[in-house]
């Protein structure tokens, strides 16, 4: 496919890292395999943030000084949408401010109308396709304006999408008397609890906020061209029917979206160039973090990380920590300010045990951490994980089971996916209401790391099944059969060729 055709790709991802991270993925996957020129527009911090992870990745930095990756701020005034001054990225943002920025996020179609009208203008034609947010189905507008198509890309994986879309579009928790209810799309046997929904959606009711954003966006996302997901056909069977039924759209799975120096690694050998996927500055320093797993014995450290705007509440923090401290295993902990405190501000000793870092049972990090350094390292034997979709493929990718503690968004769903279809996860709680004791955190945290056998064995094994998977799906086996998420990527960009084609076709003459 390399170099097939010259055409323009706009993509227009959502304003989080979660959703940053793989779109700028995606595009380093269309670069590698098009001679696309691709631009990528957002809040002007958010293209600092995506232009400083550029800059660390030779691939990248050089499609961009060829200007083949091309970088557009957007005009955003966070103040006008009821969010603190300059907030333009949900990691600044408390919980329940989360609902303002999704909501702001709609004021990006005006000037994405203008960036393609001047795309159009300038080239001739209009862009090949824009490439949509789920949460951006407006982006179907600016499409359908300049007669091109529009391609939801969701970050999300495919079981996870498709619950997060059926439960959003259909409440079915509303109409059911049951704890337990029936997710449109599924099958009858895959059911949903009440606890596995967040409170925003225990509590929509069509006309909640939430309600008002989600079932919106996803109904315009719907009418886009197709759909790409960031999963691999063989690890998500009954996701990927699931979302493909319900869309009603072809549905590609081009992922997961890892970066490449994640794949080819081996167990000896250090991958590079992974620290800066998300232009963050990390709370340690890359070496200090590597030097400490370097003198743990194999699988043995717990990795604890709730996402790039996730944390957990007080007492919650307490009990992991004490429970963390009755397992006397190793870890290393990306500390946030809990539930009800300024998620940018300075971590209070108060919040865990008197004396816990000095103890220096374990690494606690400030932020931020080099999170794919610490999965690939042969140290890392579990991750305790929130379950967004990003750390989920990346800890898989590594063989590295999880335990999970699903916190927002489609978490409880990846959470209930890895569970029950891969079998690589067991839950320790949910959400910030969920219970946490000292004794569970011990109790399951020795079951999954104690992977010699039983429990951990099983979950051990399956992780490094999956991670086989993945590394299969994107890999071209000499040259000759390409992995189904390659050739996912091949049949995406053949299918916007002949729209093209198609378009093209049915201009006046005179055109
Ligand atoms: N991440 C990181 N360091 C951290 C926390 C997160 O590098 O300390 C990265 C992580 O590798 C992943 C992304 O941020 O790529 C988080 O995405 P995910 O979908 O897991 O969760 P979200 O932040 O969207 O809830």
């Amino acid at each position: 496919m390399g170099g097939c055709s010259e055409g323009h790709i706009v993509m227009l991802p959502f304003m989080a890292q979660g959703h940053l991270i793989p779109f700028l993925a995606l595009a380093r996957r269309i670069h590698q395999a098009t001679a696309f020129t691709i631009t990528i527009a957002n809040t002007s911090l958010n293209i600092a943030y995506l232009s400083s992870s550029i800059a660390k990745d030779p691939t990248l930095s050089s499609a961009q000084s060829h200007h083949r990756i091309r970088l557009v701020p957007l005009p955003f005034n966070s103040l006008v949408h009821g969010l603190p001054p300059n907030t333009e990225n949900s990691e600044a943002l408390p919980f329940h401010k989360i609902i303002n920025l999704c909501r702001a996020s709609a004021a990006l179609e005006a000037p994405s109308m203008e960036l393609v009208a001047d795309i159009t203008a300038k080239e001739g034609r209009p862009p090949i396709c824009i490439i949509s947010d789920v949460f951006h189905g407006w982006a179907n507008r600016v499409a359908e304006r300049f007669q091109t198509v529009n391609v939801t890309f969701t970050t999300g994986g495919a079981y996870g999408t498709a619950t997060y879309v059926s439960v959003w579009q259909n409440l079915p928790h509303r109409s059911a008397e049951a704890d337990e209810f029936q997710i449109p799309g599924f099958p009858d046997s895959t059911r949903l609890r009440r606890s596995q929904l967040h409170q925003f959606v225990r509590e929509a009711d069509g006309n909640d906020l939430w309600s008002q954003f989600f079932q919106p966006q996803i109904g315009l996302s719907l009418r886009s061209f197709g759909w790409l997901v960031s999963t691999a056909e063989e690890i998500e069977p009954l996701g990927m029917e699931v979302l493909r039924k319900y869309t009603k759209l072809p549905v590609w799975p081009v992922g997961p979206l890892l970066p490449p120096a994640m794949l080819n690694h081996s167990s000896s050998s250090r991958p590079k160039n992974l620290g800066r996927h998300s232009g963050r500055e990390s709370g340690i320093s890359l070496q200090e973090c590597l030097e400490w797993l370097d003198l743990r014995p194999e699988s043995s450290v717990l990795y604890i990380s709730f996402g790039s705007q996730n944390t957990i509440n007080p007492t919650q923090m307490m009990e992991l920590a004490k429970g963390l401290e009755d397992s006397g295993r190793p870890f290393i902990w990306v500390i946030r300010p809990p539930f009800g405190f300024n998620p940018e501000g300075e971590f209070r000793s108060e919040w865990l045990p008197e004396g816990f870092e000095e103890r220096r049972q374990g690494l606690l990090v400030r932020g931020w951490a080099p999170q794919l350094d610490i999965l690939c390292h042969k140290s890392t034997g579990a991750f305790l994980s929130h379950c967004g979709w990003n750390s989920a493929m990346e800890s898989l990718s590594q063989g590295v089971p999880i335990i999970g503690w699903p916190l927002a968004a489609e978490q409880t769903f990846n959470s209930k996916m890895m569970v029950e279809e891969m079998g690589v996860c067991i839950e320790l709680t949910r959400g910030m209401q969920g219970t946490v004791t000292r004794e569970e955190v011990k109790r399951i945290t020795e079951l999954v790391m104690d992977n010699k056998e039983g429990k951990g064995e099983e979950m051990k094994r399956k992780a490094t099944k999956i991670g086989e998977l993945i590394k299969a799906a994107l890999t071209e086996d000499g040259g000759h059969q390409k992995g189904s998420s390659l050739q996912a990527m091949d049949d995406f960009i053949s299918a916007l060729l002949s729209a093209q084609t198609q378009r093209q076709k049915q201009l006046p003459s005179s055109n």
